[in-house]
């Protein structure tokens, strides 16, 4: 049986243990002087200061998008001693009780639905929707189902996302710009959806291409516009085949790479 702590705040004494108590480094047992739930009720009524939020929100959104930071990101989740450390962490007796715990019960499950239709979610998911990671998941979504409704195919998932992004470096693919100064790189159809031909490859990372959006942006001059004829009239017929080779062998890269 683990010694008693007694919580600083509430003063109420529970096994001191990281099930009960955070670990803290720079105390003599490791442990924080507050209990779990105390820091938990503190933590939740500071966080949902309007202040404090608006801060969080604008600091998340500015750090995801900063160049650079993904690719960050990933590189150190390859290195060895970052998989070790989160084996560890994974392994600690308070996150697998967090991972039992998280496993819903049919009660809870209703409930979590009930509180999912509440003013204050609704407001929150609007909120979230006007974020520029938002925006980005919005756009996906309708242009999916706008496939679907089409009856075309419709599978352009997130991880083809950053495929097309890292390979077009976040450039427009038609003028090469990247973002900034009133114009965001987007994802658009190669093909239009409008287009009859009958083997429309719809939604998917075959017919996905980052466009410029925004003041004299390719993708508000393309629209629905056949590429082909909207290139060369554009920009005459020899850059317009420069253009459509760049195109055509990122779309090659692509089956190949889905063939492997
Ligand atoms: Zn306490
Ligand atoms: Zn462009």
């Amino acid at each position: 049986m683990a010694d008693l702590k007694r919580c600083s705040k509430c003063k109420e004494e529970k096994p001191a243990t990281p099930e009960y108590f955070r670990r803290n480094k720079n105390n003599k047992d490791g442990l924080s002087h507050q209990c779990k739930a105390c820091f938990k009720a503190y933590e939740d009524k500071y966080i949902k200061r309007p202040e404090v939020r608006e801060k969080r929100i604008a600091y998340m959104n500015e750090y995801n998008y900063k160049p650079g930071t993904r690719d960050r990101h990933n590189e150190m989740a390859q290195t060895p001693e970052y998989k070790a450390k989160q084996r560890e962490l994974r392994q600690r007796p308070e996150q697998m009780a967090k991972d039992r715990a998280r496993k819903l019960t049919p009660e809870a499950r209703v409930r979590h639905r009930e509180l999912e239709q509440s003013p204050e979610a609704k407001a929150r998911r609007r909120e979230q929707r006007q974020t520029p990671h938002g925006r980005m998941k919005q756009r996906s979504k309708s242009l999916q189902r706008e496939a679907r409704k089409r009856g075309l195919p419709a599978d352009f998932t997130k991880a083809d996302f950053e495929r097309m992004m890292d390979y077009w470096g976040k450039c427009c693919a038609v003028c090469g710009r990247p973002a900034g100064e009133g114009l965001i790189i987007a994802a658009d159809h190669w093909i239009p959806l409008t287009d009859q031909r009958a083997d429309n490859p719809g939604t998917t990372i075959g017919n996905m291409v980052p466009l410029c959006h925004g003041q004299s942006g390719c993708n508000n001059q393309k629209r629905n516009a056949d590429p082909v004829v909207w290139l060369n009239g554009r920009y005459g017929e020899e850059s317009a085949s420069e253009i459509m080779e760049r195109i055509e062998a990122y779309f090659a890269w692509v089956q190949e790479a889905q063939q492997r």
